[in-house]
């Protein structure tokens, strides 16, 4: 993993580092203001998050503290940028090989002396790492909690001035957790060896037994809790019935053509049929799950790690040690057994806080598998299981908005209003009619079989089933026999877990049996109303959050780029993500860099990174723009229009930022028919930059005709140059046209396809 000249190249020494921070002991706002500079010389980002501000002051004081932030919060600079500011060694405790490959490859990445020391490593790496500490050079040190407590390393430690030790994926020493490691627990003896170092803990995990546990166990001293917000505005969540789960699976896949995504199944037989099936539909998928033997699993994480591989099909088994920051969907083909689990599962999407999708596709029978495998658990044990299974089970069928469901559930107050970014909020879940009539007589149905019957029977005596259980208990003879004859059964499945959700019916005892609530009792006088939804899954739309993302971006210089760094990836032995992540690849998409200057100023690269790869980038950059007559450097457009990184959710939340003051001019000159040249006249924009606010008016409007820019007998010769599998890439239709047609016509045409369903959205 540590290469020695490798090391020698990248390092921050300790001298240079100290030229940013002229002493250790300056007033704290200086502090904070070595700590903004160091994020923006070698990270590139601007500003802290407001709570990593907060955690990082309190680490520079020294108090000891839990950190709660959820995946893709931002931990790691936490502790990153103290260890930098404070004098001595840090110490970073991690529980897998993998993740701490892939932080101190990015710390290398930006120029940071860090290293691992593990089981792989050769005896004269190790020394190498020694050397480094003792000199001081090094500046974080990643450990395994067993490794760390070794009584050698634990001595030769205790020779060596340290500022502190933090310790990722904390959770791991709870066993109220869902991640419990017993060699977490040997960090309890920390406190005994180095009474004075200040220990920090961080975890996504967020329940309070939770934190008090880890603070507990580690004996801090009275110690900071920072717990930020469970919600991840950029994932969108949407939550269907599973019909026919093959095609679901497919139509989702082909939202993201060329995109990481992770598709989570209950049961490894279930990854092997559905790996099989992807295959056989042209997609690059492995299959991951405990059964398959070691080598074949990291070989199949190796590779979707490295983009060999789109998808990757999986059980519960992957996870953990997976920091891919670029995975835009993760696909649930069941319910797992707990809301945390989901948020868990689901959470690995969009760690790089641009738009990603969570699908999850549920089935009755997904609890019944559960409640089979927790069949063994000691009482006390299933009975908490089965809690948290309803609770997944009442998120499934819930008509509450999804994030702030799952922000609810973690015991944190949801904003009211709609999120933009679920299924609910985004009306894909139409109400019907005449709910409260239908609830009515759903609710009367369980009151008139003396409410000793199950969900399945009630639903029979509805739809008016002359099944033999029906007939023998003369259930035809009842009033509410037939009174909703027509009704699909699954939809009536469906809406009677919306009542149990929303509180108005309840199950009992060890047969569930349906019983009506007190706030159903008051449905049936009228004086409450359910709602009631059916899915309209026909159309799900691209969400505001993903336009935003990707308003200004050029995708097929994305795409070149993504290439780009794919190989550079390569010939550097990184995952593609460590280089660069899927953020600063927009913006420079979007931007069009054309120095090494212009791109330094790309959010998330630093010096480091753009003395690396600035001269690369810059030239295919620079290349792409001249073959297409494209201006470069669009600085101003980025700024104008969204104040703020074009796709992260930092700074505004997305979902609420509209297309800047010139691109609705733009906008209102398109639609009363100016040609291009004119309005990048009107606008003092280049034809570039008004093309592509012309490609999103047509996508905005869904216009499905060319006019005016685009004459009808030109549009049907350009027409047939795309071809679907191009993945809406421009080059290969401008090459079938023998660089007859501009650009411009063909992003004209490519948007008028797209609003067709040329491509799926
Ligand atoms: P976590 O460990 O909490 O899951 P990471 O530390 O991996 O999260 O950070 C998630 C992403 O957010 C990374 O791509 C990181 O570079 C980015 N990030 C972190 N802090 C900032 C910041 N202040 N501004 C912009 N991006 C940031
Ligand atoms: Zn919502």
């Amino acid at each position: 993993m540590v290469d020695a000249t490798d090391l020698a190249d990248r390092e921050i020494t300790r001298e240079r580092l100290d030229q940013a921070s002229s002493s250790q002991f300056a007033a704290q706002g200086s502090c904070l203001k070595e700590a903004r500079s160091l994020l923006q010389r070698l990270w590139g980002y601007e500003d802290f998050r407001p709570l990593q501000e907060q955690v990082i002051q309190a680490l520079l004081d020294g108090r000891e503290s839990v950190v709660v932030l959820p995946t893709g919060g931002g931990k790691s600079l936490c502790y990153q940028v103290p260890a930098l500011l404070k004098s001595g060694l840090a110490i970073v405790v991690s529980p897998l090989i993998s993740l701490m490959f892939d932080q101190v490859s990015s710390l290398q990445e930006v120029g940071v002396a860090a290293a691992a020391i593990h089981s792989g490593l050769s005896n004269q790496e190790r020394q190498l790492i020694a050397g480094q500490i003792r000199s001081g050079e090094l500046r974080l040190l990643y450990l395994s909690p067993e490794r760390l407590m070794t009584d050698r390393m634990l001595g030769f430690l205790e020779q060596v001035p340290l500022s502190m030790v933090a310790i990722d994926e904390a959770h791991c020493i709870s066993d109220w957790g869902h991640d419990f490691r017993p060699e977490y627990r040997m960090l309890s003896g920390l406190k005994d060896r180095f009474p004075q170092l200040p220990i920090h803990a961080f975890t996504a995990t967020a329940t309070q037994e939770v934190r008090q546990d880890i603070a507990r166990q580690l004996g801090l001293a009275n110690p900071q809790f920072h717990v930020g917000s469970f919600d991840r505005p950029n994932l969108i969540y949407r939550v269907l019935p599973r019909e026919d789960r093959d095609q679901q699976v497919i139509s989702t896949i082909r939202r993201h053509p060329g995109e990481s995504g992770v598709v989570y199944c209950l049961r490894r037989k279930d990854v092997d049929d559905v790996t099989m099936m992807l295959k056989q539909a042209g997609f690059r998928a492995l299959p991951y799950h405990a059964g398959l033997p070691d080598e074949e699993r990291h070989a199949n994480q190796h590779a979707f790690l490295n983009d060999h591989v789109e998808i990757i099909v999986a059980t519960v088994a992957f996870g953990m040690g997976i920091d891919k920051s670029d995975v835009r969907f993760v696909i649930h083909t069941g319910a797992p057994k707990s809301l945390e689990a989901y948020q868990q599962e689901s959470g690995r999407a969009g760690r790089d806080g641009l738009d990603a999708e969570c699908w999850l596709f549920y089935a009755q029978g997904d609890s019944a598998l559960w409640r089979s495998l927790q069949a063994n658990l000691p009482e006390e044990a299933q009975q908490t299981a089965q809690q948290v299974l309803a609770g997944m089970e009442g998120f499934c069928q819930s008509t509450k908005c999804r994030h702030r469901a799952i922000v609810e559930y973690f015991g944190q107050a949801g904003e009211s209003g709609k999120c933009g970014a679920c299924d609910i909020c985004l009306g894909e879940l139409t109400e019907v009619e005449d709910s409260l009539v239908v609830s009515q007589k759903i609710l009367s149905c369980v009151v008139r079989v003396e409410q000793s019957f199950g969900a399945d029977h009630v639903c029979k005596v509805l739809v008016g089933s002359r099944a033999k259980n029906i007939l023998n208990r003369g259930h035809d003879k009842l009033s509410t026999f037939g009174l909703l004859k027509g009704v699909d059964l699954k939809v009536l499945r469906h809406w009677i877990e919306q009542l149990i959700s929303q509180g108005f019916l309840e199950r009992y005892g060890e047969y569930s049996l349906l019983r009506v609530t007190p706030a159903g009792r008051l449905v049936l006088k009228g004086v409450q109303s359910p709602r009631l939804l059916v899915a309209n899954s026909t159309s799900f739309r691209q969400t505001g959050i993903a336009q935003v993302a990707w308003a200004g971006v050029d995708r097929e210089l994305f795409e070149e780029l993504r290439d780009l760094r794919r190989q550079l990836a390569a010939e550097r032995g990184v995952p593609p993500f460590i280089i660069f992540g899927d953020a600063p690849l927009r913006e420079m998409a979007s931007v069009r860099p054309l120095s090494t200057t212009s791109f330094r100023q790309i959010r998330g690269i630093g010096d480091k990174k753009t003395s690396l790869y600035g001269e690369v980038f810059v030239a295919v950059i620079s290349r792409y723009c001249h073959e297409r007559n494209l201006a470069g450097d669009q600085f101003a457009l980025r700024d104008q229009s969204q104040n703020s990184p074009p796709a992260t959710v930092d700074q505004s939340p997305p979902i609420k930022r509209e297309p800047g003051e010139i691109q609705k001019r733009a906008y209102e000159l398109f639609s009363s028919g100016q040609e291009l040249e004119a309005v990048a006249k009107v606008l003092e924009r280049s034809r570039s930059t008004v093309a592509q606010y012309l490609e999103e008016y047509i996508l905005d409007r869904g216009l499905q005709d060319g006019r005016p820019w685009v004459e009808k007998n030109e549009f049907s010769q350009i027409e047939v140059a795309f071809e679907p599998e191009d993945n809406r890439r421009l080059k290969p239709a401008f090459d079938r046209l023998n660089g007859q047609v501009s650009y411009e016509k063909l992003r004209v045409v490519r948007a008028c396809l797209q609003n067709r369903g040329h491509w799926p959205m």
